[in-house]
């Protein structure tokens, strides 16, 4: 069995079509699906389709791009979704400069600042809870490791989507962190595949990202969980080892982070 460790079946792409995705998924193996929020209602929505289908578990938290939604009121409504035994991490969380970086006509996402107090408002009801963090780190790997660091020990994490190198990646897993793939192995990014080559199977997982980052031929397409097993045969190929083996590691893995059955 595969564990899809990332797709955001509550977002609009699928729309009534929950159930067939999860058919497909069901076909090739993969069996469990772990469905993060972005915010308050997006968790909740994750939440319900966690209720409806035993195979898929929820994550609650605030994305970066929706960190100035965050208020005492939604932290409190967030927290209290956590009590459910199917909300099983504090996700997606994390840091996203990429659009701080480019056009003002991106202004209205949420400052450096902004991000950095919610993530790190996040990581402290990973810590209250005891959940673990599906962390999200784009174009802020430095400020990402740094104030990971500060939570070395205390709390459980996975950096999701990496899209790094080596170094970033040892550094990752010094802080005891682990590490996410999606289908964006299989774009051409000598640096990523020399990173997998290397990162042990023991400390990652696996996911789609769905609806995004399909792994091609379909890049640019809708993506859903039914691909995770792509993103499996990819790390199997560029490790040289049997499929089979990147199957029972990456789940062995995420059931025993996630505490999922
Ligand atoms: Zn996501």
């Amino acid at each position: 069995m595969f564990i899809d460790t990332h797709a955001h079946l509550d977002f609009p792409e699928y729309k009534t079509e929950v159930s067939a995705v999860l058919g497909r998924a069901k076909e090739v193996g993969v069996g469990r699906i772990l469905n993060p929020g972005v915010d308050f209602d997006t968790s909740k929505h994750a939440l319900d389709i966690a209720r409806r289908y035993p195979e898929v578990y929820a994550a609650a938290g605030f994305h970066p791009h929706c960190a100035n939604d965050l208020d005492i009121e939604s932290k409190g409504q967030l927290m209290a979704l956590t009590n459910h035994e199917k909300v099983v991490a504090i996700g997606e969380i994390g840091l996203d400069y990429y659009y701080l970086k480019r056009s003002s006509k991106y202004s209205h996402y949420p400052t450096r600042e902004e991000q950095i107090f919610c993530f790190e408002q996040m990581l402290d009801l990973a810590l209250e809870t005891g959940l673990p963090a599906i962390v999200h780190s784009r174009e802020a790997d430095a400020d990402i490791l740094a104030i990971l660091k500060t939570y070395k020990n205390q709390i459980k994490g996975v950096i999701h989507c990496f899209s790094g190198d080596y170094d970033f990646a040892e550094k990752i897993l010094d802080i005891g962190l682990a590490i996410s793939v999606t289908g964006n192995i299989t774009y051409k990014n000598p640096d990523l595949v020399d990173a997998i080559k290397k990162i042990p199977l023991g400390s990652m997982m696996i996911e789609t990202d769905s609806p995004y980052l399909a792994p091609e031929p379909l890049r640019g397409k809708r993506n859903e969980p039914v691909y995770v097993v792509k993103v499996a045969k990819k790390i199997a190929e560029i490790k040289n080892i049997p499929l089979a083996q990147v199957e029972e590691e990456t789940t062995k893995k995420a059931m025993k982070f996630f505490g999922i059955k």
